[in-house]
């Protein structure tokens, strides 16, 4: 038998379009080869556990080769193969007609055409991206049915010819192309299947050995999983990566399909975030990990692996946002890892606490970019003490409420976002009996904006914006032993020894046990500075301004009345000194004015 055919199809020259618009993708032919030569070797097992195959079902199995010297790749399966009619009526009718779909539509779409390129399933003609022809050597599991070879050259001639295979099954035989020769390459082969067809169902084998795991442990059902089966999976996923804190496994299948792993990773810095990804499969097919839209995204910051066959893959990211299928298991993802979050927090705090530090930036992330989020989260979203202990929210606000609540009735949260730098004030604070958290994350400025939105009459000051008695206001303020006077000259005689415009010199009574100068910047200023660093917009000015300190004498403290007796250059003298000593201890002293303070230092203590 030989017969030659034309495919019928209305747009001409469809490969040439073909190959220089999925230029960059060329490499998934081999994802699509493969999945139909697994694809066939299902059907082959369901068409057996029914009795319908005839014969022996064998063992399945897909196998790559390279033939280098031919240049040909050869991917062949023992499924149930097809009968030149099913070749005619499924690769050159079918096949064809998905080809002909992608050109359509890529006409008439003018934009996201790389998503749509990208993510176009073209099956089996995608083996024409890389091979000039491609031969099909197939049996039919039908009864009597006759071998098959068929021929095709890329262009819309097919000749379909008795074929020799005497097994059941399917040999595709691409004849590589020149400009294609690099997949000629094992390594380069050996790359690809390890990307694609990790997890496919049916064992894949190149060059002697499987490469593939057809069970991956989200096919299973949890109870019949244990923790090291997890972390064993976690480290197939990402080798190089140290054990997860933990795990969601995902499994719905109304209204949509999905199956799947969550990995909380223990993140030790900002550049781990970007390495490893949440893998996109659709039964078992690696698709992408790009999953954004699929998953939201405060949640892309997991590790693990997502399978749903009803995700739509082959259209335009602005499809995809629209899909209610999408935004489905969005919603349905959020709710499993609160759900789960609340689980652990539950059953056991003292782990969960331990866990905190690694998991409240997702947390955090979550109550900042959905409300529903926000209202799980609120109840095991944890604040840390500067001593260590950890109150949930409502639990903090019970235990500061009583020393906290200042004399308009707002409650106020002390925070410091650097322990060590700012260890003078909350040594003030806790001599007060007032409470610090730490909130040091780079998301927390975004978090303490959130808290005081929600939290009621509730403000969060860092610790050192103010002196303490502003920070915190109440109506026990204590009274200044100076005279007006007396109040003027120290005014006077600390701006002279400071002079910096950048620093705002006030005189107040602060309590004796407090320190002689304090310098502040002031939380308002703090957070407009940080907020036009961070992108805020619309204030380009207030980037540029300095810092503008507030640099607090106080009335109280007895270094400051020994400046008062005595004459101006000595006065002077001690107040840049006690100012140099502020400065320090915030951090703020260095280049000529340290070496002057040192400087002066030493002849100070000389003089004792
Ligand atoms: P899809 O897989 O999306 O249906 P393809 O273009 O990849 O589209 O394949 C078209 C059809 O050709 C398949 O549906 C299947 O019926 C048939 N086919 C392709 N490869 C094989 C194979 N290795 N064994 C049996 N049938 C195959």
């Amino acid at each position: 038998m030989e017969e030659k055919g034309t495919i019928s199809i209305h747009t001409e020259n469809i490969f040439p379009i073909i190959k220089k618009f999925l230029y960059s993708d060329h490499e998934i032919f081999l994802r699509e080869l493969v999945s139909n030569a697994v694809d066939a070797s299902q059907k082959a097992k369901s068409l057996s556990s029914i009795g319908e195959l005839k014969g022996d079902l064998g063992e399945l199995k897909v196998t790559v080769k390279v033939d280098k010297e031919k240049k040909q790749i050869i991917i062949s399966d023992n499924g149930i193969g097809m009968t030149a009619e099913e070749i005619k009526k499924y690769i050159n009718q079918i096949a064809f007609s998905g080809a002909t779909e992608f050109v359509e539509r890529y006409k008439d779409s003018n934009a996201d055409k790389s998503q749509i390129i990208g993510q176009f399933g073209l099956g089996f003609y995608s083996a024409f991206m890389v091979a000039s022809t491609v031969e099909i050597d197939t049996l039919s599991h039908a009864d009597g049915a006759e071998p098959a070879h068929w021929i095709c050259d890329g262009s819309t001639e097919f000749t379909i010819t008795n074929g020799t295979r005497t097994e059941r099954g399917t040999d595709v035989i691409l004849n590589i192309a020149e400009d294609s020769e690099e997949f000629l390459e094992e390594a380069r082969l050996q790359t690809i299947l390890n990307k694609y067809c990790k997890f496919l169902p049916i064992p894949v084998e190149f060059n002697g050995e499987v490469i593939n795991n057809p069970n991956p442990i989200w096919t299973k059902s949890p109870s019949d999983l244990t923790d090291e089966d997890y972390k064993n999976f976690y480290k197939e996923l990402y080798p190089f990566s140290e054990d997860p804190l933990f795990w969601i496994h995902l499994n719905v299948d109304y209204p949509f399909n999905l199956t799947g792993i969550l990995y909380f990773p223990k993140v030790k810095n900002e550049f781990d975030f970007q390495k490893n990804k949440i893998q996109l499969y659709s039964r078992q097919v690696f698709i992408t990990d790009e999953v954004k839209d699929v998953v939201p995204e405060f949640l892309m910051l997991l590790h693990g692996v997502i399978d749903s066959p009803d995700i739509p893959l082959n259209v335009s990211r602005s499809f995809l946002q629209a899909d209610a299928n999408v935004k489905k298991i969005n919603t349905y993802i959020t709710r499993k890892v609160a759900d789960k979050l609340n689980e652990i927090y539950k059953k056991d705090r003292t782990a969960y606490e331990e866990k905190w530090n690694d998991i409240a930036v997702f947390v955090k992330y979550g109550m900042l970019s959905d409300d529903k989020f926000y209202e799980k989260a609120k109840d095991f979203a944890l604040l840390q003490s500067t001593d260590e202990k950890f109150y949930t929210l409502e639990e903090y606000r019970n235990y500061v409420q009583a020393n906290q609540t200042d004399k308009n009735g707002n409650l106020v949260i002390l925070y410091t976002n650097d322990a060590e730098k700012q260890h003078a004030f909350i040594e003030t604070a806790k001599n007060r009996n007032y409470d610090v958290v730490k909130l040091d994350h780079m998301i927390d400025p975004h978090f303490i904006g959130q808290l005081e939105q929600k939290l009621e009459k509730t403000t969060l000051k860092r610790v050192d914006a103010d002196t303490i008695d502003k920070l915190i206001e109440t109506d026990a303020k204590p009274e200044s032993v100076l005279s007006e006077d007396e109040t003027k000259r120290l005014k006077e005689l600390f701006e002279k020894a400071i002079d910096n415009q950048n620093m705002t010199v006030g005189v107040e009574a602060l309590s004796v046990d407090d320190q002689p100068v304090i310098i502040t910047l002031p939380e308002f200023m703090r957070r407009m500075k940080d907020m036009n660093r961070m992108g805020g917009g619309g204030m380009m000015m207030m980037g540029n301004l300095p810092d503008m300190y507030n640099v607090t004498i106080n009335a109280n403290h007895h270094i400051n009345h020994r400046i008062l007796k005595g004459d101006d250059a000595r006065g002077e003298k001690i107040a840049k000194q006690a100012y140099d000593l502020a400065l320090l201890s915030q951090n703020m002293l260095s280049g000529a004015a340290l070496t002057a303070f040192v400087k002066r230092s030493v002849e100070l203590i000389d003089k004792e």
